[in-house]
């Protein structure tokens, strides 16, 4: 762990938002956390267990790996989806785990039937169905066969799920591709239930969808980004707000991102700061370097872009992000002192700094600075 480089994590914001889903999306309806990437950059093991806490009970990751650590962090009672990879191994071991896990090919139906046969425990799966999204899932002949081998081996499977996954319900203009999507996935739960099957649940829901298509809630649905506090993207924001009397972002950013300043520099006017020449001062200016680079997430295209705040007020990223360390100016600070508090992520006084601002000026997603803070960083829950 890398000491003084912190992520904290607000208590009170993670009960927030999990107080306002539930609000929106009623008592009928299962919350499944994604937490997986980490939890989203924020820390599984932090995280999982604060989730938790305030009433959440069954949790998505993408693979295995990170299923068993959020495995090893809760209570017995909690579910965990894998929605993405398992080994042949992983499946036997999920299976004895009583882990639940997508199955979106007939190779793995066939694994789940064989190693719950040898095991002698049902297997937990979501049939995961194609409906236009065209990534993974059993088209309408493999579900039919799907069927036909779930039928046949009731004793040893457990059709938990029946699920599919929406192409961009974040945006407007996927609207249609979304409609015809929700057709097939209906066509397909007919299916089922001609054949006397019935899932536990039913889900097809992100974060996005929850919102903007409430007829996609379902019996389940898979939030991820709103659980920490951001919005899927502005236009859903916008849907959302638009019906609202009060005009408040009713979310709470969980996640801060906070280090230090390591050492200042006076800088002759005329002189190149940093590899490189791409940042020349123009006049005497005072540098601050900040432990904290590329190798932390932190990336590489904030260079001369990104900000910071140090004392209450903004100070500009100069030159190139480094692997473990950036420049920020702080040359119209009154006072400044090595070992002042550097806020990356998060508020100072009245200033703050967005996960949003990075995006506007690096062209990543919320998502994807989010996914490539380090987990080596030092992550700390806050009452
Ligand atoms: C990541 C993911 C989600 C969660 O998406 P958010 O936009 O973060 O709510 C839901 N379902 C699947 C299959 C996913 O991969």
């Amino acid at each position: 762990m890398i000491d003084d480089t912190i992520i904290s994590l607000s208590e009170k914001s993670i009960q927030n938002n999990i107080s306002f889903l539930r609000s929106k999306l009623g008592d009928k309806v299962k919350i499944s956390a994604v937490v997986k990437a980490n939890a989203y950059g924020h820390g599984i093991e932090q995280i999982v267990p604060v989730f938790n806490k305030y009433g959440i009970d069954h949790f998505s990751v993408f693979y295995y790996s990170e299923a068993l650590r959020v495995y090893n962090c809760l209570s017995k009672t909690a579910s965990i989806m894998v929605m993405g990879w398992l080994s042949e191994k992983d499946i036997k071991d999920a299976i004895e785990k009583g882990i639940e896990f997508f199955v979106f090919n007939m190779e793995r139906l066939q694994l789940a039937v064989k190693y719950a046969k040898e095991l002698g425990v049902k297997a937990k799966i979501h049939l995961e169905t194609e409906t236009g999204m065209n990534r993974s899932g059993l088209n309408r002949e493999e579900l039919n066969a799907a069927i036909a081998i779930v039928k046949e081996n009731i004793e040893y499977i457990e059709l938990t799920g029946f699920c599919t996954h929406l192409a961009g319900a974040e945006s407007v203009s996927n609207h249609f591709r979304i409609q015809n999507q929700l057709q097939r996935y209906q066509e397909m739960a007919s299916e089922l239930e001609a054949n006397n099957l019935t899932p536990k649940y039913k889900h097809v829901a992100n974060s996005a969808a929850s919102i903007v298509y409430p007829e996609t809630r379902m019996d389940l649905v898979r939030v991820g980004i709103m659980l920490y506090g951001f919005w899927s993207s502005t236009e859903v924001f916008v849907q959302y707000i638009n019906n609202q009397e009060y005009r408040v972002d009713p979310l709470n950013r969980i996640l801060g991102w906070q280090s230090q300043i390591m050492a200042l520099k006076e800088v002759k006017s005329g002189e190149f700061v940093g590899y490189g020449i791409s940042y020349l001062a123009q006049s005497k200016i005072t540098t601050a370097l900040v432990p904290v680079g590329y190798s932390f997430g932190y990336s590489r295209s904030l260079s001369n872009k990104g900000r910071v705040l140090i004392r209450g007020h903004q100070c500009s990223v100069i030159g190139v992000v480094n692997m473990n360390m950036m420049i920020v100016d702080v040359t119209h600070l009154k006072k400044v002192e090595v070992g002042d508090k550097v806020v990356l992520i998060g508020k100072q006084g009245k200033s703050e700094i967005k996960v949003s601002a990075f995006s506007e000026i690096s062209d990543e997603l919320n998502y994807e600075i989010l996914a490539h803070l380090s987990e080596s960083i030092t992550r700390r829950v806050i009452k």
